[in-house]
């Protein structure tokens, strides 16, 4: 048995007084062996006191153990192990390719990202996997293939209509090949362009396709306020007419006079669970989303005042719309809608439809045009009383360096306000929602359990401490509470420091029905 100094595990020996970098990718020795923890397996049951023995990236033994010669021991000193979090809706797709450290994923205990959300996915899928693994990422990433992707790619600019037969069958081919590159489904953002212009019959076609390929389907819905409820109605007839499991991605009510109803909600998905459809939701743990402008008007009539007054009065208040990026006006970014009018001099309703068109206009002009806004939607007892339904898992919907502070805080804010001080809902059984029941609601196996053979991606972290610490004043802050990250059994992050270690892999759809 040999002692194991925090200093050599982040690739470095200290020799005398001088440090020696020996590399940055296997672990140094054959087993680590972690002691001293409390153990939360992700199923679920109590914490107990158990050693978890690593070997290579798999977990070898659970349990009362003895420290062997070749075990390099590492003193959990008394804090909580779990299985590394499974973010099964994420945004981290541009940042990984560009080589981030995913510091905002490792640091709030995430060692798997599902991309590809929101009907908008790298492509090709196949290559894209590769470079991945190629580069070295440093979490492990899965991915679903977008439907918008796909539809772009067959209708291009023509999309603000049905898809014809012909189209539709085309888009299956593109679909099945993207299965083929180890998608774990199709995932579909039918509020967002060019995905809000399918009828229902083309994704339910596209569904089956995914079905047959033993995959998923994941889905930000075609209404998150106005028309929720034919929205959820429509992800449940997907579920039913295509036969495959389906996940309401970020699940929210995000509008005034829907608060209060996530009990007619939680009512709604067990009955149709009890009628054999597979519906599960993830959810992050916020009171604003962020997205673009457009999605306050979703029948895309911009110049239509009455609309633009309904999305003030009823999805988010103007001192509740923040620009946190404007390309006609980058001076506008970090300032509320209520502060724009004020510069302007114009009511909210008509900055925002101004907003909106110049937008549109730069777009046209191939102006900067980008604009995204957080804006504030939801209510904390619906987030709660979702939250805590046992089928919804925790994601953050965020971004490796965007401006939403959940990129960085969703997981250790779940822990932090809503287990310790709110008391949702057990340790445990959170700790399940971010790890067993998130993989089986996006069909990942071999991870999120802390069982003998399953992956060693595990978390140590303190119950009492863990907190966000981002606001979207400060969005990469980083969380409290979080001491280790363990990625395929080599450590990833430690005391607020990712290390060099880039051990993530690409984890592909099983070629088999579970
Ligand atoms: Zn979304």
């Amino acid at each position: 048995m040999r002692r194991f100094s925090l200093v050599s595990f982040l690739g470095l020996v200290l020799v005398g007084h001088q440090t020696i970098p020996v590399g940055n990718r296997a672990p140094l020795a054959p087993s680590t062996l972690l002691t001293n923890v409390s153990l939360l397996d992700g199923t679920g049951s109590s914490a107990r006191r158990a050693s978890v023995r690593i070997t290579g990236d798999r977990i070898a033994d659970v349990g009362a153990l003895t420290p062997r010669a070749d075990d390099q021991v590492v003193d959990g000193g008394g804090l909580t192990l779990a299985p590394g979090f499974i973010d099964t809706h994420s945004h981290a797709d541009r940042s990984l390719m560009r080589g981030s450290d995913a510091l905002g994923a490792l640091s709030q205990g995430i060692t798997t990202v599902v991309v590809g959300e929101d009907g908008s996915s790298p492509y090709p899928l196949g290559p894209h996997f590769d470079s991945l693994a190629r580069a070295g990422a440093p979490i492990n990433v899965a991915a679903y293939v977008g439907h918008g992707t796909i539809r772009g790619r067959v209708m291009g600019t023509d999309y603000k209509r049905h898809a014809t037969p012909a189209e539709i069958a085309q888009m299956k081919t593109l679909l099945a090949n993207e299965l083929r590159a180890g998608a774990l489904g199709l995932s579909s953002g039918l509020e967002y362009d060019p995905g809000i212009y399918s009828a229902r019959e083309e994704v339910v076609e596209l569904a089956k396709v995914a079905a047959a390929a033993h995959g998923r389907y994941i889905s930000h819905i075609r209404s998150e306020d106005r028309a929720e409820w034919e929205a959820f109605d429509e992800i449940i007839n997907i579920g039913r007419q295509a036969h495959l499991p389906v996940q309401i991605s970020h699940a929210k009510l995000a509008m005034k006079s829907l608060w209060g109803q996530a009990d007619s909600l939680i009512r709604l998905l067990d009955r149709a669970r009890a009628s054999g459809v597979d519906i599960t939701a993830d959810i992050y743990p916020y009171r604003y989303w962020q997205s673009g402008l457009s999605v306050l008007f979703p029948e895309r009539n911009f110049d239509d005042r009455k609309a633009a007054q309904f999305a003030l009065d009823e999805v988010a208040p103007p001192d509740g719309i923040t620009l946190t990026n404007y390309g006609p006006h980058p001076e506008y970014s970090g300032k509320t809608l209520t502060q724009i009018a004020a510069l302007t001099g114009a009511d909210p309703v008509t900055t925002l439809m101004k907003l909106v068109k110049d937008a549109e206009e730069a777009r046209k002009a191939k102006k900067p045009s980008s604009e995204t806004i957080i804006a504030a939607s939801m209510d904390e007892r619906d987030i709660e009383r979702i939250m805590a339904w046992p089928f919804a898992n925790i994601c953050t919907d965020g971004e490796l360096d965007g401006r939403h502070p959940r990129g960085y805080g969703s997981f250790t804010r779940v822990l932090g306000r809503y287990v310790r001080e709110r008391h949702v809902t057990s340790v445990p059984e959170m700790i399940r929602k971010m790890t067993s029941l998130a993989a089986a609601n996006v069909g990942i196996r071999e991870r999120g359990r802390i069982v003998p053979g399953a992956y060693a991606d595990l978390v140590l972290f303190n119950e009492n401490t863990v907190i966000d610490n981002a606001t979207p004043a400060d969005p990469h802050a980083v969380s409290t509470g979080i001491a280790k990250v363990w990625v395929n059994g080599v450590l990833a992050y430690e005391n607020g420091r990712v290390t060099p270690a880039r051990a993530g892999q690409v984890v592909r759809r099983p070629l088999t029905s579970p």
